[in-house]
């Protein structure tokens, strides 16, 4: 089915129906490779320990979701640009069916010739930035993507320990007219280091950011504000899934979930009937606690005001290709 076509269904049934359980985004682990060791990343996704499926498999996982709900695929690892076939899985995934987004943290984004490629497979490329990727400087060179075509959305994790540094981030995205997400580092139980920054003061400045430099933070206001405790959704829903480089689908997320099905083998919607989903869609419900911090950005979209202004700015840069 057409994405636009999909993402209007996917409205449809979420806010008119309220279905809290359709999945809209998907995380495509395609490798769980990774030049890097970031300290806040669990090892399963860079060690190598989660494997990585063939070409003609990978394929096959894409087209088990192609009928399904999932309006935007992004590929992710691991880093997905270490996969010599990742401009082939690309265009194979970029055939109107999703918006497709690539997220890497800038392993090969220096060879020109891959660059050139990238502009015709993607809609959106997710370039991580930050100091624990170890390229902060690639803010300084940011805009020469535009002589690509690319749309580059930068995503930066933010730690108690660099929250004094996001204004001079965001300001440099904002003159390239991109957009950046920032994303809090989570204390994994098994984190030896404590990195989340304190959600009061992150509020803060997230506000205080979003107040001046707009809709380039894609960060929308229901995030901001959860942050505070204040409510974002009457029950925590879960419009994304992440999907394992040999296809599992441990649900309704990689750190709470299960493995309920394996899409090189089974049809994405044929995985989300099966009664362990539906099991687990109930004790989801009955432990929002638990669940809330993973699903906060997703479950933001059940305010109606912060869904339609977050699809007005990303329709505005699908169309214009502007931030
Ligand atoms: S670049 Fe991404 S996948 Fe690689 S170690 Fe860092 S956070 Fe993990």
């Amino acid at each position: 089915m057409n994405r636009d076509l999909k993402a209007l269904k996917w409205f449809f049934d979420t806010q008119i129906l309220k279905d809290p359980f359709k999945p809209g985004y998907a995380t495509f682990k395609v490798t769980s490779r990774c030049n890097l060791h970031c300290t806040f990343c669990l090892p399963a996704y860079y060690s190598g320990e989660l494997g990585e499926a063939p070409t003609e498999i990978v394929k096959k996982i894409i087209d088990n979701m192609r009928d399904s709900s999932i309006v935007v695929l992004s590929f992710e690892g691991g880093e997905p640009t270490i996969r010599p076939d990742i401009l082939e899985l690309l265009e194979y995934a970029h055939d109107g069916s999703f918006y497709v987004m690539l997220t890497t943290n800038g392993y090969r984004l220096s060879d020109e010739g891959f660059l050139a490629k990238l502009a015709d497979r993607i809609d959106f490329l997710h370039y991580s930035i930050d100091e624990y990727h170890w390229n902060v400087k690639a803010y300084d060179t940011l805009c020469k993507f535009r002589e690509y075509g690319l749309k580059v959305n930068v995503q930066t994790v933010v730690t108690r320990y660099n929250l004094s540094k996001l204004e001079e981030k965001v300001k440099k995205v904002h003159e390239c007219r991109y957009k950046i997400v920032i994303l809090p580092a989570i204390d994994y139980p098994t984190s030896k280091v404590k990195l989340a920054p304190d959600p009061e003061e992150l509020y803060k400045v997230l506000s205080d950011l979003k107040k001046k430099y707009g809709s380039t933070l894609n960060n929308s206001w229901g995030f901001i504000k959860a942050l505070r405790g204040e409510k974002v959704a009457e029950k925590v829903t879960s419009y994304a899934i992440t999907v394992y480089p040999n296809g599992d689908l441990p649900y309704p997320d990689d750190i709470n979930g299960k493995i309920v099905g394996n899409l090189s083998k089974e049809k994405l919607n044929d995985i989300m009937k099966k009664p362990v989903v539906k099991d687990l869609q109930r004790y989801m419900l009955s432990n929002q606690a638990k669940f809330e911090y993973l699903h906060l950005q997703t479950s933001t979209f059940n305010s109606l005001t912060d869904l339609l202004s977050y699809a007005a700015e990303m329709a505005k840069w699908r169309f214009l290709g502007r931030g």
